[in-house]
């Protein structure tokens, strides 16, 4: 199954998208439940309930599509330096506040937040915050969405609390990210969180061993797998839940592979007029234009 928000003529929504991606099924939703996207639905679905009825279907090409959770209820939590090769490119970057000598590997995940009002959808601006920041960069990342929640969550029963997966695109302005140490700013920018295309259910796509790429203007940046993983999904749920309650519709992105900007030497900030488009197989495409 997969879950798109969207708007259409004006009006926010959230509906199943066809088999072919051709057109989608609009749910029927209470008003406060629209702008929140795939949230409801999610949380239904955890439940064990059944969807709401379905209205007749719109040609996808009728409407906009926004974030799938356009709106998170919390955090989006975050997992920095979790594929080798990016783990060493970053500490080696001089911009990783968090790298010791010798210890570019993380021996336990390193978690931070994006705040929810920096999601946009899969092909809105990003916007480069001028005067503030130009050092600009680009994470394509594998998105889980929890379904059922919990806490003291095993990796050995992680998989029962995953709904399923999205893209989402960690922009993050280099320079806040090191000189402020903790990273939550510098991820948090307004725009700085791409979100989509959907939500596609667990049953449709093997989260722990899809392909993850990214191009800038057409070149190809970031190309790996996420059975590359330094800690995997359970282990990322079962960390996370240890201390912290996890609710339906949480995010938790699981980390960006070799290929960022500040890899580069010279980096290779993104500048307005960029245009970053990720892919994951299973899941779809977005596409945005730096502004
Ligand atoms: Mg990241």
């Amino acid at each position: 199954m997969r879950i798109a928000a969207f708007t259409h003529q004006g009006q926010p929504g959230a509906g199943i998208v066809s088999a072919d991606g051709l057109s989608i099924q609009p749910v029927e939703l209470a008003a406060h439940e629209k702008p929140l996207g795939a949230q409801s639905l999610i949380e239904r679905l955890s439940r064990g309930d059944a969807l709401p009825p379905l209205s007749a279907a719109i040609a996808i090409d009728q409407v906009t599509l926004t974030a799938p959770l356009p709106r998170p209820r919390r955090n989006i939590f975050c997992v920095g330096k979790n594929y080798y090769a990016h783990a060493r490119e970053f500490a080696g970057s001089g911009f990783d506040s968090s790298a010791k000598s010798g210890g570019d590997v993380p021996a336990h995940p390193i978690i931070f937040t994006k705040v929810p009002e920096c999601v946009v959808g899969p092909t809105d601006d990003i916007v480069i915050p001028k005067g503030v920041s130009e050092a600009i960069d680009y994470e394509v990342e594998l998105a889980v969405v929890i379904g059922k929640g919990g806490k003291g969550i095993t990796a050995a029963r992680a998989m029962d609390h995953v709904w399923g997966y999205t893209i989402v695109n960690d922009v993050t302005a280099r320079d806040w990210q090191a000189r402020h140490q903790q990273w939550d700013m510098g991820k948090s920018f307004d725009t700085f969180c791409p979100m989509g295309p959907w939500l596609v259910s667990k049953d449709e796509c093997d989260g722990n061993k899809v392909q993850v790429r990214c191009w800038v203007n057409g070149e190809i940046r970031q190309d790996a797998n996420t059975a590359d993983l330094i800690f995997n999904i359970p282990f990322l749920i079962e960390t996370l839940s240890a201390g912290i309650t996890l609710y339906p519709g949480d995010v938790i992105a699981t980390g960006t592979p070799v290929g960022v900007g500040i890899g580069f030497k010279p980096p290779k900030y993104l500048v307005a007029g960029d245009v970053v488009k990720m892919e994951i197989e299973g899941i779809g495409v977005i596409e945005n234009r730096l502004v």
